[in-house]
């Protein structure tokens, strides 16, 4: 069943206030370990600063801020499918993905089905079979 404009609305706006903590714990990590370069980029436009942001952590080391920006970078994709009309549609199958699927994981751009079939298939490197 494809999103109600409600839902879609809802998702939208859970989306903008997961983004707004995303990019608070990123730009933490980042003071923590760039101070210098992260003052230059923070006094920037908010917009601009946060694609900056984003590509200046791109490269980075840290575990937990790589995953806060592949994550904020899934969100923003998510936001422009809303804008185009995509959202909610698996990439995959086409199939609609469930409302409460998005309420859980709002970047989710896979159905369940089509996302385990793409975590088995590429989230881990093939074991060694001796
Ligand atoms: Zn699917």
């Amino acid at each position: 069943m494809p999103l109600t404009d409600a839902e879609r609305d809802e998702l939208k706006k859970a989306i903008g206030e997961r983004r707004e903590v995303l990019v608070a714990e990123i730009r933490t990590d980042l003071a923590r370990s760039r101070s210098d370069s992260f003052g230059a980029i923070a006094g920037e436009a908010p917009d601009s600063g946060d694609q900056a942001l984003a590509s200046l952590v791109a490269d980075t080391d840290n575990a937990e801020t790589s995953r806060d920006v592949r994550e904020l970078r899934e969100l923003d994709a998510a936001l422009v499918k809303i804008t185009d009309g995509s959202y909610g549609v698996c990439m995959d199958c086409g199939d609609d993905i469930p409302v409460a699927r998005l309420r859980a994981y709002p970047g989710a751009v896979r159905c369940i089905a089509c996302q385990s079939m793409y975590e088995r298939t590429h989230s881990h490197p093939p074991e060694p079979k001796l």
